[in-house]
């Protein structure tokens, strides 16, 4: 079992921290939130009084942080120059594929070994384990990072250079955030065409407008699975993060130079939705503002 430093305690990165500590891993965890520190100890880590103290002499370092600015921020104070030569640098943040070239870049130029590996799966899969990692950079630093992302989550999957973790995340969430807002419409159509919610549900769900909005998490009460519209929207993945995604998304189309409208359409109405105070409903939530 190996040394890991984790930094970014947070909802996410706490149950993650935990389980490197139950499959028997040394974690030095640290974040700004004294709060967070107390639970990491409780789930098994060592909690430490600074970034460069987690770092010193790990063999891997995970961050789960909010943004880029502070995953650069951290890289550049505390992992750049304190990181043992050998030690792989895993980013599971949800960043901008730009900002995350660039450290992957810096780490190479002072030889270290890094890949961006973000997750899909909310709070529930970082407690239980359960996460997917879609994960950018080379082969042999992908090699390396999989073993730990392997003990935090279900699925590890490759997704190319540099970056491509977070392209392969930008993409993802876009079309997540279009289809939650298209399966809301059809909902809300089929209802105001007098038609059964359940019996719309029923059809749909074995026929062409299909997809994980609909039958994983539908946006509507009583009808499909549990999901968070039977818990008045609450608990699940909150709309003021998949707007984060979508914001994300819109910027490395621009970038890239594709054409998106219904991501940027989607966007719009998640900005609405978040302005108007949706931000901490769970996103299908969107379906009341139509
Ligand atoms: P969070 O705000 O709960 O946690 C972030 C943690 O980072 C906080 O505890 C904060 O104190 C800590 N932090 C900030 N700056 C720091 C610094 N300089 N040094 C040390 N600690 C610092 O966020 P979260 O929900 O855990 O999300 C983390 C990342 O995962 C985000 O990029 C988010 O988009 C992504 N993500 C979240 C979910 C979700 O459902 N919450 C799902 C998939 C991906």
């Amino acid at each position: 079992m190996a040394r890991v430093a984790f930094i970014g305690l947070g909802n996410m990165g706490g149950g993650m921290a935990a389980n490197l500590a139950k499959k028997g891993h040394d974690v030095r965890a640290f974040d700004l939130s004294a709060d967070a520190l107390a639970r990491a100890k409780e789930a098994g880590c060592l909690p430490v009084g600074t970034a460069v103290d987690a770092v010193e002499g790990a063999e891997a370092i995970v961050t789960m942080l909010p943004a880029g600015t502070h995953v650069e921020g951290v890289y550049a104070d505390a992992v750049f120059g304190h990181a043992p030569s050998s030690a792989i640098l895993i980013d599971c943040s949800t960043i901008d594929v730009a900002t995350a070239r660039r450290v992957s870049e810096q780490a190479v130029a002072r030889g270290l070994a890094a890949v961006d590996a973000p997750v899909s799966g909310g709070i529930g899969a970082a407690n239980a384990g359960t996460l997917t990692f879609m994960v950018g950079g080379a082969a042999e630093a992908f090699d390396r990072a999989r073993p730990f992302l392997a003990d935090m989550g279900k699925a590890v999957i490759h997704a190319g250079a540099s970056g491509a973790g977070q392209a392969a995340k930008m993409a993802n969430n876009m079309l997540l955030g279009a289809t939650m807002i298209a399966t809301c419409e059809a909902f809300k159509l089929a209802e105001r065409l007098g038609l059964d919610l359940q019996t719309f549900y029923d059809i749909s769900s074995v026929s062409s407008g299909q997809s994980w909005s609909m039958t994983s998490y539908c946006p509507v009460p009583g009808v499909g699975p549990d999901t968070p519209a039977d818990h008045d929207y609450r608990g699940g993945f909150a709309a003021a993060l998949m707007l984060k995604d979508l914001r994300l998304a819109m910027q490395a189309a621009t970038d890239a130079g594709a054409q998106t409208p219904i991501g940027r359409h989607a966007t719009d109405l998640y900005e609405a939705f978040v302005a108007d105070g949706g931000g901490t409903t769970d996103f299908s939530g969107i379906i009341r503002t139509l």
